[in-house]
Formats: C-alpha cells, structure tokens, sequence
C-alpha cells in the first residue's frame, strides 16, 4: 500500500572517535524511504533540497523506488546542513552545527495524486508543518510521528495538538521524559497515550525499544552488535522499517505491531554498521529475514 513520508533530506558531517564523513547524505525522510524501500513500493518522499543536492542521491533514491515528486528542489538554494560529534560510548552526540538553508522556509506540499496515500509518516520536522501536511491529506489508514526535545522545548503546545491526531508516536525515552516530566517509562506512557493517540513506541537506543498501547506492552531488545560504527538516523531508520512492514499488512493490530517494532529494530541495527546510509543501500530481502530470525532467537524464553 501506498506511502507518504515527510522529513528533512540533508547532508550530515559526523566525527566519531575513529572517522570523520563530511557532507554525506542524511535527513529523517532520506533514512526513513530508504529502509521503507525494501518492503513497500513506491514510497514517496516530501521533502526540501537546494540545487547543490547530488545527482548521485537522486539516482540512489530512485533506484530504491523512492518516488521524488514531492520533493522540491530550490534553485540557487542550499541543502540543509547538520553536524553531530558522537562521545565514545555512542550514546551521547553533540550538536556542532544546523543549517537549516532551504528548510527553513520549508512547506510541505503534498501533491494531488498523493493525498489519498494510506501511510503516513511525519518526520522529526517544526509540528505545526506536520499539521498541515495532515490537513492536506485524505483519512489515512495510519499516521506514523516522530518528533526531537527541540520541539518539546520550543513549540510544545503545537506539538500536542499534532499528537492528538495522530495514531503512533515513536519518542525517544528522554523524549518522553521531557514530555511529562515523568522519569518511569510506564507511568510516562500512560500519560502520553492519554494525549489520543492508539500506539506509543518508547525507544531505548542501544537497549531496544517498548511498544504501547492502552491496555498492553511489548519490549523488544536492541540487537547486539559488535561493528558499531554510526549511529545517525538509525531512529528514523526504525521507523522507516516498522511502517514499512505495516504498509504490506491487511490488518493492524497489536501482534502485527510487534513484529513491525521488530523489523524495524532489524532495520535500525544495519543503519549504525556504516556511515550515512550506506548500510541501507545494498541490502537484500534475506539478509533482513535473516536478522529478523537472529532476533526471535535472541528474545525467545
Ligand atoms: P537521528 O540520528 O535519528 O536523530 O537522525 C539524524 C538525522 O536527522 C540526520 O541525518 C540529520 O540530518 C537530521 N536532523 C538533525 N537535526 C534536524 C532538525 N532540526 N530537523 C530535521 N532533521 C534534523
């Protein structure tokens, strides 16, 4: 079935204790199409460039039927720019710069022939964009966010308004903490499922991630791995796998959602093997069945 998704495309400079990558491809959407690609087609992506983004990317993103009609390109402008140091454990990142260049002034259009698209995905953007793109759009079957503290900080009243028409909410665990001011998980749950929405993600970086609902709860490990080597966009990486999944079902509902977290936790694992999206872009239907399988084994008790 058909799928919208909505984010940053960007180039990112990230240094980590090892290496350094400058102006390699990056951005919510970028990351979330491309490992959406591997189980549905076409995904379409809305988004913002300059005339600087790479024919290279483009190629990249069309190959993977990543369907571009949605994404504008702004003649003489600049692709937005953000740079992150990791620490040494990988868990912590500081930001060194955001430029936000042609996002700035950025304004989702959805296109006619995709505002009937059955999936939709906003990614980490300003929230009151993301309600406009869900004004533009016709009753989807499910609408996926995801947000940053940035938002929670500055436009907290706009992003609560998002989140009561949304259906699932993937937040980081100190996002949800900022959020309601609440330190334990489930208590923070409660509250945040009380805003409207039908599912919560909560996700743990490098300890899984706990799925959501009003009357059930799911957690699914992180998978362990040993070539850790960027961990940037791996949680929009996870989303793009987890709706992905959804996207190919006849029906949702709690048990499919388990197995989405997971795919989309196999989908997040493979994003931090590489820089950028490198990872992403050579990947096979077995190779992910093969991790999904490694996983069940990994959790099962
Ligand atoms: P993640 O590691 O999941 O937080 O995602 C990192 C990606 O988010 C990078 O590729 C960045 O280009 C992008 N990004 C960073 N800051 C922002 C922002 N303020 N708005 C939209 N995208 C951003």
């Amino acid at each position: 079935m058909s799928l919208l998704v909505v984010g940053s495309v960007a180039y990112d400079t990230i240094e980590t204790v090892q290496s350094k990558v400058v102006d390699a491809l990056g951005g919510s959407a970028t990351y979330i199409s491309l490992a959406a690609s591997y189980f549905t087609h076409p995904v379409h992506l809305v988004g913002v460039v300059g005339s600087d983004f790479k024919k290279e990317h483009i190629d990249l993103l069309s190959k993977k039927n990543v369907d571009l009609k949605g994404l504008q390109i702004v003649e003489e402008g600049k692709t937005f720019r953000w740079s992150g140091r990791y620490h040494k454990n990988f868990n912590d990142r500081d930001t060194i710069s955001t430029d936000l260049n042609v996002f700035e002034t950025f304004n989702p259009i959805i296109p006619d022939e995709l505002k009937n698209d059955d999936f939709i995905m906003l990614g980490n953007i300003d929230p009151p964009l993301q309600l406009n793109v869900l004004e533009q759009i016709n009753k989807p079957k499910l609408t996926v966010l995801d947000t940053m503290n940035l938002w929670i900080n500055i436009k907290k009243a706009e992003l609560l308004e998002v989140l009561k028409n949304i259906d699932v909410l993937i937040i980081n665990d100190s996002e949800a903490e900022l959020l309601t001011g609440e330190a334990n998980l489930v208590k923070a749950a409660k509250q945040i499922l009380n805003i409207g929405m039908k599912y919560l993600i909560i996700k743990k970086g490098a300890h899984g991630a706990v799925l959501f609902n009003c009357d059930k709860v799911f957690s699914a490990p992180a998978y362990p791995l040993e070539n850790l080597v960027d961990p940037t966009g791996a949680g929009d990486t996870f989303a793009g796998g987890f709706l992905g999944y959804l996207s190919m079902q006849s029906e949702i509902n709690f048990e499919v959602m388990r197995k989405a977290v997971v795919y989309g936790s196999v989908m997040a694992s493979f994003c931090c093997e590489d820089f950028s999206t490198s990872a992403l872009e050579n990947l096979t239907e077995e190779k992910i069945r093969n991790r999904f399988n490694e996983f069940a084994e990994i959790a099962r008790f």
